[in-house]
């Protein structure tokens, strides 16, 4: 969409921003009206589940696939989502349709399962009395969401700017995409707790950079953020074996020292660690070592060799820290020492260390970096643009 748009416009126009008594003016490309409204982001909030809770505390609509009204009301008390009977059930209501779209009158009013959320809702049936939720939502009022789950909404301004507009970047990469499909992100990509996320100091950070995205030579790209790099971050094509491009290369980072994730050290029962590679069909059994393969210029390997009973195995290490759990392997950047019935794993940095570096960023802005500065730094050759 970007890529196809920005090219026929010659010049931008500098935007200037001004925050309390500095002003800061940076190199951002004013296309403004390039796109004419705000684009809403499709979310799946719940996927394929036999029972969802519902509540929304304002009058709503209820519409079928084809946007004609068939129920409406003053609020609704919580309840259950089901599907029985070809029919999407909401309480002991009925209604016979594959989808339904709920609108709320006002923002923020519509609660699934305990989680207030932006926007309107749509309930889809899916094969064995099953069905997804699908948040659509003002991607402003997403990204506001998204920055107050992934950083405490207290850090400096910049850190919270250069955030919102990598959060913006990513959601605006997937919404491209996956435009034709029914929904552009999940639950599990970026941390998002609706309307809780939201803070007035977060919401006020996310409108200064109201429709600031990054672009590589005129192409949106996946702006890739974890919390704490541990000094160098990671080449995308070393973590994530994607094509490697200068916004994802990897940098000297020496702004995330004083993070709390920059050391740990875990002990993981080796029979947690095969149960978790068996569950994924890696099957294994009396693990005796796991060692990192490959390096990149963080210490961060590219894969894990798993020294077992039969011989060894490797795999890519990213997926194997989501699948041992992050909150136990924090990283892919380790040394591991065995010690009988468990792994000794040590390590530095939080996260899978490509793209900006959120200890880093909050590092660069308390020494008077700007946001521009932190993106530009975290991701090389870029040009921000305001698109809308
Ligand atoms: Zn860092």
């Amino acid at each position: 969409m970007l890529a196809a748009i920005v090219p026929v416009i010659s010049a931008g126009v500098p935007l200037s921003c001004q925050r309390g008594a500095t002003v800061v003016r940076e190199e951002v490309l004013d296309y403004g009206p390039l796109l004419d409204k705000t684009p809403i982001v499709r979310v799946l909030l719940v996927n394929d589940k036999r029972e969802a809770q519902l509540a929304i505390h304002s009058c709503y609509q209820i519409t079928g696939s084809l946007m004609n009204i068939i129920d409406q009301g003053q609020g609704l008390q919580r309840c259950t989502i089901s599907v029985s009977n070809g029919g999407i059930m909401i309480g002991n209501k009925r209604y016979n349709n594959s989808e339904l779209r709920i609108a709320g009158q006002q923002d923020g009013e519509i609660e699934v399962n305990n989680q207030r959320y932006r926007g309107e809702i749509r309930i889809v049936q899916q094969f064995h009395n099953k069905f997804s939720i699908i948040g659509e939502i003002d991607i402003e009022d997403f990204v506001s969401g998204v920055v107050g789950s992934e950083m405490p909404s207290s850090w400096e301004e910049d850190a919270l700017c250069a955030q919102s507009v990598a959060v913006r970047t990513y959601v605006m990469y997937k919404k491209k995409r996956r435009r034709d499909e029914v929904y552009h992100l999940d639950m599990q990509e970026l941390a998002y707790k609706g309307v809780a996320g939201e803070t007035p100091r977060v919401n006020k950070m996310v409108q200064e950079t109201k429709g600031v995205v990054m672009v590589y030579n005129w192409n949106i790209f996946p702006a890739y953020f974890h919390s704490t790099c541990g000094g160098h971050t990671e080449d995308v094509s070393h973590v994530f074996g994607k094509d490697s491009m200068p916004p994802l290369s990897g940098v000297v980072c020496n702004y995330c020292n004083d993070s709390k994730h920059s050391y740990w050290s875990k002990d993981i029962r080796k029979a947690e660690i095969e149960k978790k590679l068996q569950e994924a069909n890696v099957p294994v059994s009396n693990i005796s070592a796991v060692k990192i393969v490959n390096p990149g210029a963080g210490n961060h390997g590219s894969k894990v060799e798993i020294t077992y009973d039969k011989g060894s195995k490797e795999m890519n290490a990213n997926d194997f820290r989501l699948l041992v759990g992050p909150n136990y392997l924090h990283s892919t950047a380790f040394d591991s020492r065995s010690n009988g019935k468990s792994i000794t794993f040590s390590g530095t940095g939080w996260g899978h260390a490509v793209g900006l570096c959120q200890y880093g960023a909050q590092g660069m802005a308390q020494k008077g970096f700007s946001w521009t500065a932190i993106l530009k730094h975290y991701y090389p050759k870029i040009e921000l643009v305001r698109v809308y």
